[in-house]
């Protein structure tokens, strides 16, 4: 019997939006470990759809940032280093607009016309995240779904109403059951303003550089199912997920790009790179002590059930 191998492939997906912190840092380090202690490739990919945020000097910066911390990558970055690019999201529009017209022609997709103000009257915040429920306001009737997709000025919205609960185990939570119906409802795979929705642009993304393993934080728990039933319909095999604790302050608050005090420029002129990942580690359960090291001393340490089952860690 023939046995084949797939080499894991991880990435780092960063928005360059703000300085990174240690939340941030700590994905890279757990996602670099998970892949380079298999003999993995590690992707860097510039996630930076939001034209307004992003900023290429943020994303010169977290470059720089991660091969000062040892972090270093094999594919993707700036330099669009391998053959899946380009590695940022800004220059993939041609990928999604060919998956968004395969899910058209599947019938999957229909246009929603709800206003802001429609939505707020229909839909009550959800979940803790603030995700909403939609309630199929625009959603047409039958299948193979005949729709009118008008002047193309309305989001688009990918109907899950079928979709029996999706199950998955998480890398870190365990095993998790969701229920689209329930837990959001029909989601906006493109913006009204013709902007890509993160969900529809990850899948595509993560399927089409063979990413085998998504490592992030756990305020994106939520969004894994989405994520799965998307790969599915597009009839690409879902990566792992591994969802990590987030990173909070000593006063237990969530590390923010906003925070100076956290954002690595402050880090970076009070420690050393082997502080940093020294703590790192001990945050990601396999440096108990915190002692500086290197990512390459991890790497014999490094195992997935060492990281604290908790939604939030304290650094500091
Ligand atoms: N771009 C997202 C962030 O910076 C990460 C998305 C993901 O890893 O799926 O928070």
């Amino acid at each position: 019997m023939n046995t084949i191998t797939h080499v894991p492939v991880g990435r780092f997906a960063p928005s360059p939006t703000g300085r990174m912190h240690l939340g941030n840092l700590l994905t890279a380090l757990v996602s670099w470990l998970s892949v380079r202690s298999r003999g993995g490739n590690w992707i860097l990919r510039i996630e930076d759809l939001d034209p307004q945020r992003s900023k290429a000097d943020y994303a010169r910066q977290i470059e720089e940032d991660l091969l000062w911390l040892g972090l270093d990558w094999d594919e993707g970055g700036l330099a669009d280093r391998g053959e899946a690019g380009p590695y940022s999201q800004s220059r993939r529009g041609e990928l999604y607009e060919a998956a968004l017209g395969r899910l058209r022609d599947a019938g999957l997709v229909y246009p929603c016309r709800c206003t802001r103000a429609d939505l707020n009257a229909t839909q009550a915040p959800h979940a803790s995240d603030g995700r909403t429920l939609y309630t199929g306001r625009c959603r047409p009737e039958g299948l193979p779904r005949q729709v009118d997709w008008g002047d193309g000025r309305s989001s688009v919205r990918l109907y899950v109403g079928d979709e029996p609960e999706v199950e998955f185990t998480d890398g870190v939570f365990g095993r998790q059951r969701v229920s689209l119906q329930c837990e959001c409802g029909d989601y906006v795979v493109r913006r009204a303003d013709g902007a890509w929705a993160y969900q529809l642009a990850v899948v595509v993304d993560d399927a089409l550089m063979g990413v085998t393993e998504v490592v992030r934080g756990c305020d994106l728990l939520g969004s894994a199912a989405q994520q799965i039933a998307l790969h599915r319909v597009l009839g690409y095999e879902p990566p792992e997920y591994v969802h990590l604790p987030l990173v909070c302050n000593a006063a237990g608050q969530r590390l923010s790009k906003r925070d100076p005090q956290m954002a690595l420029d402050a880090l970076r002129s009070r420690y050393t790179a082997r502080e940093i990942i020294g703590m790192l580690g001990r945050l990601a359960g396999i440096n108990p002590t915190g002692e500086p090291c290197t990512p390459e001393d991890l790497l014999q340490r490094f195992t997935l059930s060492a990281i604290p089952r908790v939604e939030s860690v304290t650094c500091g």
